[in-house]
Parts: C-alpha cells; structure tokens; sequence
C-alpha cells in the first residue's frame, strides 16, 4: 500500500510552532478542568449522555473521559492517559489527568519566555526520576495477611466513590475476590480477576445482597426442563466441542444413489454421537457443560444416565466453571481422565431470578474463580457499581502483589512536592524552572481535594506547606471529608506505591510527549467530512 499524502491546501489544517504548542496545552487543560471535581471523597458525579442515547452516571475517571466526545487530537491524548492508568494500575485514573493538566498550564510560561521545549522536558524528566525515588523513600511495607490491614488500603479506594456508603461491603466483596482468585507461584503472586472474578449485575434487591459466590453462576438453565436443576457434589464435566455429528464444511455435497444408502448414513450419525456419549458417560457424570452444541439424539442418551446438560456456554464462563470445580475443559472425549472431572463443587443449581434463570456452581472447595453478584435498584446504579468495585479488586490486587504503600489525602505529593524543591536548589541553568514547575504541580491533588470539600483553598493549603516546611511531617494531607489538615497514619488513608508511581510517571510523560509537539497536521478536509470536521480549538479561531 501507497503511504498516504498529505497534501497542504487550504483545506487542510496545519498549526506550527507556539501556536500548536498552546492549542494543545489548552486542550488538555479543558479535559482535566472537566473531572477536577470527581476527586476525592467529597466528589461529584458526572451525567454523560453517550452516542446511543443512553445515560452514564459516573465519578470514576476513566469512565467519563470514555464516554465524552472530543475532537482535538490533543484532548484525545489525555484521554488516553487515564486509559492507560485504568489499564496498568486500575486507580488513580482522575488523579493521572489533574496532574497532567495542571504541568501543562505551568508550562506555558515556558513557552512564553521562549524556553526550548526540550529543556522543559529534560527538566521534567529529571523531577521524575528524583520524584519516583522520593516516593520510594517515604514507602513502608505493610503484612497483608495481618486482619484489617488490606482493608485498610481497600477502604480508602472505595471512600472517594459513590458505594463510599456501602464501603465495609464493598471492602469485603473486593477483598474476597482477591484472595479467591489469587494464586501463588513460588514469590510470584497473580490475580487476574479480570478474567475469573466476574460481575453479575442483577437489578432489583438491596446493595447489602451483594455477595462473592463461593463459586461461580451464569446466565444458563439445562437444556430440557426435565433434566435435574439441584445436584448435590456434582460430577462435572466441561467439553469445549460439540457432542453432535461434525457435518462437513458447507461446500462438501453428498450424492446418494440409493435409499439404503441415506439410512446407512443415518445410522453413521448415531453411532458417532453415541460413541461421544459413551466416552462422556463412561466417567459417571451428573453435569455435562459444552461450549458448543449438543445434539437431541445426545441429550436423549444423557437424560437416559440422569445427566444435565447445558449447551452453549461462553468460552470465558466455561474457564471460570473449570477453575472453580476443578475441571479440565476437554475437546476430545477419547481422551477424557478421571482427573479432568471437576468434583469440587459442593452444589449445582439452576434457580430463577426475574424472568431468568441461573445457573450456580457453588459451594466449591477450593475455587480459584468466583462469581460477584451485584443487586441494586437500577442499572446505572449498578453499572456505577461495578466501576467502583473494580477499581476496588485493582487496589487489593496491587497490594497484595506488592505490599507498599504510601499516605494518601495529598501527603505524598506535598512531601514529593516539598523535596523536589529542596533539590532543585541545587540544579543550574534553565532546567531549574521546569524542574520547580513538577514540584509545583504536585500541590494541585491536595489543593483539588480541598477545593472539592468546599473548605478554604488558602487557609488549609498555607497550612499544609507549613507542616511539610521541615521535611518531616511527610505524613500529612488533608482530610478530604472536613477539609482539614491532618496526619494520614490517623486517618488511616494510605494507597499503594504503584499506584502513585504510575500516576506521576503517566501525566509527566503525557505533558513531555505534548510539549515537543511542535506541528499539528489534519489531513481531514472540510468537504469530505463535514460532520467530524478538522482539528477544532476551544480557545481561539
Ligand atoms: P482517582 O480516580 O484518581 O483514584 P479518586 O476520586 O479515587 O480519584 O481520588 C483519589 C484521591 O483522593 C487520592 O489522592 C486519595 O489519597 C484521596 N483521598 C481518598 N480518600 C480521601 C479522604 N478521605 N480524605 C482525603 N483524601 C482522600
Ligand atoms: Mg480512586
């Protein structure tokens, strides 16, 4: 394929120089302007029609950045940011676009004073570096197999959130999936629960009925309504092939001469399904569950033994039933073993909830996936949820795979923020200043939360910076419910390292990465595309 050409006419929109520079700052800043106020716990919601009509209540970062439709390719980059963090971190998503907004908008006096964008970077960079160590330094480990310490740290993730009132639940709920989907190998923790813990929304009921199954659920019943739907200790057998007769791909044509010719071929069919039954059956089944078909002239061997089936699983569901009875999903039942029979379940259950029904497979001994029901007046509460209970299970998963933490409510950062100053003392040249602009901006998390309480910016901020004045104190924020300067170890509000690690090293990249820009090209011309038009700024034009 031929590359593109660009081709500059008057069509096309170009922006040199300082100009694309402080467009780009301006873009970046309107985004963060916008969930400035979802930080902390004292946050705002946000309502967010999407395309299609529908509504998203929401405070979580990531969530609104998602949703809103902008056209500066600048703006998009923010955007992605907070993706980023959602993605690598899972917390910290509103934090990661204040943060970069607010280096942007110090740094345009750089621009103006036409300091090269490349020392503004390099001075970035080393803050950086510095910040992380800092951050590093005023770490402390914490025993996560100590009762209440998890909590602790899980608690004040989910404080800053709409289920903030059902905290102690959510806590729990997050802390549960955790350590169910956890698994240890030699030092190396994992738990993946994006894959193994999920979330069924189920509308109507109360919050409190929330709970981690001790085992997994789906949305399935058994095939015919004469199958049983409560087995005690079931045997399980999980099949990803399909226990019907492989008809040949759709071009393969069959010429039959004769009319004993069409009964053989029937005859055929049978004895292939009945061989796969019979391998299945040999091993003593009570459940049989496939990812793909199972043919009638199956099921009527399977009701025969008593065997329930269900047909059509999703593939994601399946790997979550396997690892919560133990089972070996199998694609040829040839080879099927004793061992691949899963018989950790204690029960199997297809109950009805609303006008569904639902399969449960619970009970389990030892699972190492679980399903997480969620019951709640609607759906946007429950989508909300969702959001903040997986932001939840991020932090109680970085903590468990790396027990340091450091204080939250802004104490980090202004200690960051302090330190950073000292040091820069010590930095010739030019590169000083933005070197300062990092520590500087660090101020505007606490300054964010404070504001966002509703207390005075001034008055709690001066004494803020008094406390960390010394260099010591480094424990102190702001209570982010009163708007009070205090110290987190009384709180109790601390965060995982990683976390905040993230969060500077994401937004000061980001704020780099946008400063050297020095050229916005929009090959989009007017005429083709009228609806999404070329590059739009929101400051000037
Ligand atoms: P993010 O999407 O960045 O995680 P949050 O709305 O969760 O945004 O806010 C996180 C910030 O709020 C962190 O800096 C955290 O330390 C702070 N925070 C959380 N709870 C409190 C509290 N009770 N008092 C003060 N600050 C808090
Ligand atoms: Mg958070």
């Amino acid at each position: 394929m031929q590359a593109p050409v660009l081709v500059l006419n008057e069509q096309t929109q170009r922006d040199t120089g300082r100009r694309a520079q402080l467009t780009n700052i301006a873009a970046a800043k309107a985004v963060s302007e916008i969930i400035r106020t979802t930080l902390g716990p004292r946050a705002m919601l946000k309502m967010i029609l999407d395309a299609s009509g529908g509504i998203v209540l929401t405070n979580d970062g990531n969530a609104i950045l998602r949703e809103i439709d902008v056209n500066h390719p600048a703006a998009k980059s923010i955007i992605e940011l907070s993706k980023t963090q959602d993605e690598e971190v899972g917390d910290g998503t509103t934090s990661v676009s204040v943060l970069a907004g607010e280096l942007l908008s110090l740094s345009e006096q750089f621009l103006e004073r036409n300091i090269h964008p490349t020392v503004v970077v390099n001075g970035f960079f080393r803050a950086l570096n510095d910040a992380v160590a800092i951050a590093e330094e005023l770490s402390m480990q914490i025993d996560v197999n100590k009762p209440g310490e998890l909590d602790k740290v899980v608690a004040s993730c989910v404080g800053t959130k709409y289920v903030s009132r059902y905290g102690d639940l959510m806590v729990k709920i997050a802390i549960d999936a955790v350590n169910t989907v956890k698994v240890e190998d030699g030092d190396r923790i994992t738990a993946d629960f994006k894959n193994y813990a999920k979330v069924e929304k189920i509308p109507g009921g109360d919050l409190n009925e929330s709970k981690v199954l001790s085992g997994v659920m789906f949305n399935k019943d058994v095939v015919s309504g004469t199958m049983r739907r409560r087995i005690e200790n079931p045997r399980i057998i999980l099949l990803d092939t399909p226990v019907q007769y492989q008809k040949g791909e759709s071009q393969t044509n069959i010429e039959l001469t004769k009319g004993e010719d069409f009964q053989r071929l029937m005859e055929l069919e049978e004895e292939y399904v009945q061989k796969i039954c019979e391998d299945i059956l040999k091993f003593n089944p009570d459940v049989v569950i496939s990812e793909k078909g199972i043919s009638d002239l199956a099921l009527h061997f399977f009701s025969k033994k008593n065997v329930s089936c269900i047909r059509r699983l999703r593939k994601t569901d399946n790997n979550r039933v396997a690892r919560a009875c133990g089972a070996t999903i199998v694609s040829r039942t040839d080879e099927l073993k004793e061992s691949d029979v899963g018989t950790g379940a204690g029960l199997f259950e297809v109950s009805k909830i609303g006008d569904e029904y639902f399969t449960y497979v619970v009970d389990c001994k030892d699972a190492k996936a679980c399903s997480i029901v969620l019951r709640g007046g609607s759906k946007d509460v429950l989508n909300e949820v969702e959001r903040n209970l997986q932001d939840a299970m991020c932090v109680a998963r970085n903590v468990v795979k790396k027990p340091t933490l450091v204080c939250g409510g802004g104490a980090i950062e202004m200690a960051i923020s302090h330190a950073l100053m000292e040091k820069s003392k010590s930095i010739e040249g030019v590169v000083q200043q933005p070197y300062q602009a990092v520590a500087q901006a660090l101020e505007v998390i606490p300054r964010t939360l404070v504001e966002n309480c509703g207390a005075s910016v001034v008055r709690v901020m001066t004494a803020l910076r008094a406390k960390h004045a010394n260099g010591e104190n480094t424990t102190f924020g702001v209570d982010g419910m009163k708007g009070e300067v205090v110290d987190m170890r009384t709180l109790g509000l601390f965060e995982p390292l990683e976390v905040k690690t993230q969060t500077i090293k994401t937004s000061v990249e980001a704020a780099a990465m946008l400063l050297r820009i020095d050229d916005v090209v929009s090959g989009i011309t007017r005429k083709q595309d009228p609806a999404s038009g070329p590059v739009q700024h929101d400051d000037d034009d």
